[in-house]
């Protein structure tokens, strides 16, 4: 099974508690208005791996030491059928390790129709980041970009794990953006807040950096 992927890394430390594995996958129906990721809109077959590929990844970059797996996008629940085959290989990993990882998982589509749709995938997550992101409403809570997300908890180890962060505000975690070099591309991970991210390039484009591309408009 293949899966579009726009990037994955390792240690993702700003979306979910310790040190997890990003995975961003390709591909968003939604269109959020004021979306900081619109690099991930565009269906890219370009961007297809196989599942079993990026299951190496995860192995071999993190040694299998690691707390968590955050998948984003882009929109994950617009992959239903390689997303299915993308935590089944997790979970499998898990449970032959006998690993206590976590698995939490974005998506911008109301909770209400991923209960009703998807069921069977809210199934093998452990938590889940629903609604889309809403420009208007500020950000409020830690790891959500509005504060119309909830985090919402789906088994008995995302309880374990996850219940301290359901009410945290936006900050309680310290840092909320990790900055990436990566050739002559520099990415960032996390939530940023409203204005960050034009912060950032007037910061830069003042001292002779200027964005030939950036993800938060097209
Ligand atoms: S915020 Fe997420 S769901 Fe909304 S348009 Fe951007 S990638 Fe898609």
């Amino acid at each position: 099974m293949k899966i579009a992927i726009n990037k994955a890394h390792f240690p993702v430390t700003v979306l979910g508690p310790g040190r997890r594995i990003g995975l961003w996958l390709q591909g968003c129906s939604i269109g959020c208005k004021g979306c900081v990721s619109q690099d991930t809109w565009a269906r890219d077959p370009g961007r297809e791996m196989t599942v079993a590929r990026l299951l190496s990844w995860c192995r071999q970059t993190t040694g299998g030491v690691f707390d968590g797996v955050t998948i984003s996008g882009g929109e994950p629940f617009d992959q239903p059928q390689a997303l299915a085959v993308l935590l089944d290989a997790l979970r499998d990993w898990r449970a032959a390790e006998n690993a206590d990882f976590d698995i939490l998982c974005y998506s911008g589509y109301p909770l209400a129709r991923l209960q009703k749709k998807h069921a069977r995938l809210l199934g093998k997550l452990d938590a889940l980041i629903p609604e889309p992101y809403l420009d208007h409403q500020p950000l409020t809570h830690l790891w959500r970009g509005s504060a119309n997300q909830p985090l919402v908890l789906l088994s008995e180890r995302g309880r374990r794990r996850l219940a301290d962060y359901v009410d945290a505000g936006a900050d309680s975690g310290g840092k909320r953006i990790q900055a990436m070099v990566d050739g002559e591309r520099v990415w960032y991970v996390g939530i940023p807040a409203r204005g960050d991210m034009a912060a950032l390039e007037a910061a830069c484009t003042e001292r002779g950096v200027a964005f030939a591309q950036v993800s938060w408009r097209q």
